[in-house]
């Protein structure tokens, strides 16, 4: 007897098991780079990760450390000791902190951020604890993540012209007691957008209640050298992420991690799956803090294209382009039908062999090499003429 498989069900009828919510759910669409084999001939400008990958010396010493001291057959180190002691002392140098010293045990490490958004979701809002504020256009993971949590999301406008935060709806959404908001995502500087907070955001986030967790992404730190860490200390609601997928070149190796009260941390850790991360990506991750001054040395040339990339943009009439504070710039097309037009233009400079992002109503364009800028702008200006 042989017994055929059923097609699986349609999203017409789902699985009466599954949340119903969770069907409706538009999930982050990943970049195809890691299942799909590689195109040599696009350039990737659509995810902000570095254009350049680890040198080959440092692949090398990476790979001896695999072959030599990683047992393949060992749990890896679920402490990460080594790894937070090096993350510790990268902040503060980084920071410049003339105060209290940043210690490992205000230190987690996720598998990216991601891990570290989702585990604070899990120690603040799950269960009807509480729902989450963002402020679009934003980083969609926020959102994606309370919502397969079940967690409410209150979405606050920015300014249409420079993306500042409408903090009058911030503050009544905040005073809003009915589902309390207990966590509040700020980016600095916002993705897509690219714009670094302002001093008056800043004050409102000092303003909030110290029963609001307020979560500070600094994802692209490297790239904008401005972070609120010194302020930590003062205040205990506060946590800063930030990643080493982009500026550090290790988004292959899924690192993130989080400064914040020691109390918070330990909750973090808590919550958090024992063997977070692999044996490798812990390696890689303590190999590129050794070797940050050379790796961080192509900065300089990636905010120096960033500008060259601007003012290029600016000379094309039919697109609105906003400086940036990150390795990235955001733009839209200007005219009665924005929305097709940017979908357009983005199929087409796929077809040419640029992938840029179309997101939160803009273009988000990664910056590259600068070869591959000089094909964005030439591209761009030729496709927008
Ligand atoms: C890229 C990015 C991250 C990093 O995520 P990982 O999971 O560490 O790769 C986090 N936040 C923002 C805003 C980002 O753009």
């Amino acid at each position: 007897m042989t017994t055929t498989y059923q097609q699986p069900a349609t999203v017409a009828t789902p699985l009466p098991f599954l949340r119903s919510e969770l069907t409706r759910l538009q999930a982050y669409t990943p970049h195809p780079g890691g299942t799909e084999e590689p195109s040599v001939e696009i350039d990737r400008l659509d995810t902000n990760e570095s254009p350049y990958d680890l040198p080959v010396v440092l692949k090398q010493e990476l790979a001896q450390i695999w072959e030599l001291s990683i047992e393949s057959n060992r749990y890896p180190d679920g402490g990460h000791n080594r790894l937070k002691a090096a993350i510790a002392s990268y902040v503060m140098e980084s920071s410049a902190l003339n105060q209290a010293p940043i210690l490992p045990s205000q230190i987690s490490v996720g598998n990216g951020s991601d891990e570290l958004l989702r585990s604070i979701l899990i120690a603040t809002c799950v269960g009807g604890a509480g729902s989450i504020m963002v402020a679009g256009p934003t980083f969609s993971m926020y959102g994606i993540l309370a919502q397969t949590l079940g967690i409410p999301v209150v979405s606050v406008a920015r300014s249409v012209v420079n993306f500042e935060v409408d903090l009058d709806a911030a503050r009544s959404a905040t005073r809003d007691r009915q589902i309390p908001i207990r966590v509040v995502f700020m980016v600095h500087p916002n993705s897509p957008t690219g714009n670094a907070l302002t001093a008056a955001e800043l004050d409102w986030m000092r303003s909030l209640p110290t029963d609001i967790l307020v979560v500070i992404d600094e994802a692209y730190f490297e790239f904008s050298q401005q972070t609120v860490v010194s302020e930590l200390a003062q205040h205990p609601n506060w946590i800063v992420l930030r990643t080493f997928s982009k500026a550090l070149r290790l988004a292959a190796h899924r690192v993130g991690y989080a400064v914040g009260h020691p109390q918070l941390i330990a909750t973090l850790e808590q919550v958090r799956l024992p063997y977070n991360l692999p044996s490798i990506s812990l390696a890689a991750a303590e190999l590129v803090l050794q070797h940050r001054q050379s790796l961080l040395a192509t900065i300089p040339e990636t905010i120096s294209e960033r500008d060259r990339l601007f003012t290029a943009l600016t000379k094309i009439a039919n697109l609105q382009v906003w400086s940036s504070d990150a390795n990235f710039i955001y733009a839209r097309i200007k005219g009665a039908n924005p929305d097709l037009a940017m979908t357009e233009l983005v199929a087409q400079l796929k077809i040419q062999g640029t992938s840029i992002r179309h997101t939160g109503g803009g273009l988000r364009i990664s910056i590259g090499t600068p070869a591959e800028n000089e094909r964005t702008m030439l591209r761009i200006s030729q496709l927008s003429t």
